[in-house]
């Protein structure tokens, strides 16, 4: 019997620091289904004139203070469609503070059907460096029911025009949309692997007090996904994503804002990202012990994963006993490689 090695999959994780700038409802040709920026953000609509003006003193202030360098970040609205002559002028201060070693690189949100060939090139040349498109599924029946307004083709048009304008691509996917089914959202993450982005983010999908959504849920017209259902598609697509060498950098909404307090229904948890790297990762030796083909008695794991090995408050702990792995077998070592003897 020999002892198997092998390391994790995930892509390690970006260095820079991201500043994130927010522009709730921006651009957006209409308010989504789902979508409370508001409430998520803790930020109402705002003027764009008065977000620049505090954007440009705050970056100043920055600047004088010797702080950063930073990676811009217009999120939580759809930064492609904002009136002329926002898009420029946000760019132009970017690039005002990049030429100072203040911002390294600029991203925004946006929609895939608000993307095309040339506006990706005139806002690359303006100092755009990567889009994170709000794809949310590929799969035309629940675009159709959740009112998207484009379909599975105009989503992956949008990932590939990002992708040929030769800026960075970011997908984001929201599971348990209306009209989901069984097995879409595990084909939504293949999708999305096989595009390769560079970053990904899950969001499952919420009932936030004041959306359309919440009006159906009312109704009884829709019902979200379980917690545990909800930690288990996570924990497969995120194997999905990182087989591809796919960055996932955000799982579920971050408690920001006052988000918790109008969360009606849904699978919102504060450690939902430790709970389904858990799970994921329990996978990972589950095969790995499966293809071994003994019962192990002991295991080595890299100590960044101290955190995650057995879950949210131990949670898997006695799945890994079932393998023959429980606390006392486990010991933490400096190295990235996990052996299982
Ligand atoms: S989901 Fe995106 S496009 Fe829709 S309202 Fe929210 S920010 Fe705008």
């Amino acid at each position: 019997m020999a002892d198997i090695s092998f390391t994790h999959p995930e892509p390690p994780p970006a260095s820079s620091r991201v500043w994130p700038v927010f522009l709730p409802f921006a651009g957006c040709p209409y308010r989504c289904l789902f979508c409370a920026q508001d409430k998520q953000t803790g930020q109402g609509t705002a003027e764009l004139a008065s977000i620049f003006r505090d954007l440009e003193l705050d970056l100043e202030q920055a600047r004088v203070a010797g702080r950063g360098p930073y990676e811009l970040a217009f999120y939580g609205g759809t930064f492609t469609a904002l009136p002329v002559p926002w898009p420029e002028r946000f760019l132009g201060l970017a690039v005002r503070f990049r030429e100072q070693g203040l911002v390294t690189r600029v991203r925004c949100s946006t929609r895939p059907d608000c993307v095309d060939a040339a506006l990706l090139s005139r806002l690359k040349a303006q100092g755009l460096d990567m889009v994170e498109l709000g794809v949310q599924s590929f799969d035309d029946a629940i675009l159709r029911a959740s009112g998207r307004g484009y379909d599975g083709v105009t989503a992956r048009r949008g990932c590939m025009a990002v992708q040929e304008s030769g800026m960075g691509l970011g997908i984001q996917l929201l599971p348990g949309l209306p009209g989901d089914r069984p097995g879409v959202f595990q084909e939504d993450a293949r999708l999305a692997a096989a595009l390769k982005p560079e970053v990904a983010r899950l969001y499952p999908c919420l009932v936030i007090r004041g959306t359309p959504l919440a009006a159906m849920w009312e109704q009884g017209d829709y019902a979200p996904w379980t917690l545990d259902r909800t930690r288990e598609e996570l924990a497969l697509g995120l194997l999905s994503l990182w087989d591809t060498g796919v960055r996932v950098i955000r799982l579920g909404l971050p408690p920001e804002g006052t988000l918790a307090e109008h969360i009606l229904a849904g699978p919102w948890h504060p450690a939902l990202g430790q709970s389904v790297r858990g799970l994921a990762l329990l996978e990972i030796v589950r095969t790995q012990v499966e293809n071994a083909g003994f019962t192990p008695t002991a295991m080595d794991v890299p100590r960044r994963y101290q955190g995650e090995l057995f879950g949210h408050a131990n949670e898997l702990a006695e799945k890994y006993a079932a393998l023959g792995l429980g606390a006392g077998a486990v010991r933490y070592v400096d190295s990235t490689v996990f052996t299982v003897r």
